[in-house]
């Protein structure tokens, strides 16, 4: 098969534009005329130094980003954030409490038994750390902060599944999640990959007041970053792995603001997170550590962020008006597919609810004639041998899951929704 031949569907790694792929293969061969290729020039070369800086700086202006955040490329992916979240948030809130309970007493910690103790009932009865639970993989971030902190410290704030009959699918209602009042941090994924649902905004409950203050809000956009605008000064954390809107498999980007950055914040000291008997971060984890290495800690792979930075900067060329361009067209793609299958209800069933749905990964099954493994089977053969892959749904939730990232071309969901239709209808 060649390249032009298929589109896929895959949920990630995903699709890249062929020209990029096309730039970076002459690039890993000789580099702008160096002789040596992107993969093999040293991270601490003035080369790499630059192109470090250009993809941040290109990610700011396709999404935004104020200045007063930092742009951190880690390795580690999204599962490596999901602990990473922990350590750094907890982090900024033992330094929080710590100020409040010590204000300005000077010197060591242990020199004040009993502020200290203060502290430790502090940790004791108010640490907690909030999670929405609505898929798979904000589930698997709340088991990693469990396994972290304890299941004590972990509030699971919503559970779509307790009321959608036990399954993912929708996004509870705001006014039933418990929030604490005094979280770490208030974590949630805007696109569950794997259940097919998105937020369809950023949530209101969140949002800070008047005076700019609000929660501590964390997310997860490994799968629709780029894909819509965000109002990125709503958070303090936003992490994605690149690949399946941005690159390639093997970086991960978190955009964080910079007063949890020295000198506004620095973690606490290793010594005092271990008489709290909280978890010391690896130093790979430690954004402060990466943030003031400019993502230079130990060895990233400087290919990786060169073909991000190259596709943002194919989406800055292709669309004036940034990620909104972008937007505009994956939301023209996606209501061609889900257009598709309303069309067809005795034939297929969109798995989420509709006020969830993800504009991203478009979950549904095939009911057709009533048996539905032996029509999904017939449905991704035949989409197979017209070049349409990828589409098989995840394992714990079967059915198909069309992958509607940035690459995948408005004609590639054209040829998708005319074969749902012919499908249907054969
Ligand atoms: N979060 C979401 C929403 C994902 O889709 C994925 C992977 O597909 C992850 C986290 C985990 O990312 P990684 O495989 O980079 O660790």
């Amino acid at each position: 098969l060649s390249r032009s031949e298929i589109t896929y569907w895959g949920a990630g790694p995903a699709l890249l534009p062929t020209d990029v792929l096309e730039e970076a293969a002459k690039a890993l061969l000789n580099y702008n005329g160096t002789g040596l290729g992107i993969a093999e020039h040293s991270h601490r070369s003035a080369l790499a130094t630059d192109i470090i800086n250009q993809a941040k700086a290109d990610l700011a202006a396709c999404l935004d980003i104020p200045d007063d955040y930092e742009v951190l490329f880690m390795q580690g992916g999204g599962t490596g954030e999901f602990s990473a979240a922990v350590y750094n948030f907890v982090g900024a809130w033992v330094v929080r409490k710590y100020k409040e309970i010590f204000g300005d007493v000077q010197g060591d910690a242990a020199d004040h038994p009993e502020l200290l103790e203060k502290l430790k009932q502090a940790v004791e009865n108010e640490l907690k750390v909030d999670y929405l639970v609505t898929g798979g993989w904000s589930q698997k971030a709340s088991a990693e902060a469990e396994r972290l902190l304890g299941s004590k410290h972990v509030n699971v704030a919503a559970d779509a599944r307790k009321a959608n009959n036990g399954k993912f699918g929708i996004i509870p209602d705001e006014g039933s999640w418990n929030l604490s009042k005094d979280a770490a941090f208030v974590y949630y994924c805007d696109n569950e990959t794997v259940d097919g649902v998105e937020f369809p905004g950023f949530p209101k409950s969140l949002e800070p007041g008047p005076d700019g203050k609000g929660p501590i809000v964390v997310a997860d956009m490994s799968s629709n970053i780029l894909t819509r605008k965000i109002p990125v000064k709503n958070f303090s954390a936003i992490f994605f792995g690149a690949q399946k809107n941005l690159g390639m498999t093997g970086i991960t980007v978190v955009v964080l603001k910079k007063s949890f950055l020295p000198p506004s914040l620095s973690q606490p000291p290793v010594a005092l997170l271990r008489t709290l008997g909280l978890p010391v971060p690896p130093i790979i984890f430690q954004y402060e550590t990466i943030a003031k290495n400019n993502s230079l800690y130990n060895t990233l792979s400087i290919f990786d962020v060169y073909v991000a930075g190259q596709v943002l900067k194919k989406m800055l060329r292709t669309y004036p008006n940034k990620v909104e361009g972008q937007q505009a067209v994956t939301e023209q793609k996606a209501e061609l597919i889900y257009g598709a299958v309303e069309a067809f209800p005795e034939v297929y069933r969109v798995i989420p609810d509709k006020t969830a749905r993800s504009r991203v990964n478009v979950c549904f099954r095939v009911t057709k004639g009533g048996n539905v493994d032996a029509s999904e089977k017939a449905f991704l053969e035949q989409a197979t041998a017209q070049g349409l892959t990828g589409l098989k749904g995840h394992r714990s939730l079967g059915g198909i899951r069309a992958s509607n990232y940035n690459s995948v071309p408005l004609e590639g969901a054209e040829k998708l929704a005319n074969f749902i239709r012919a499908f249907a209808t054969s």
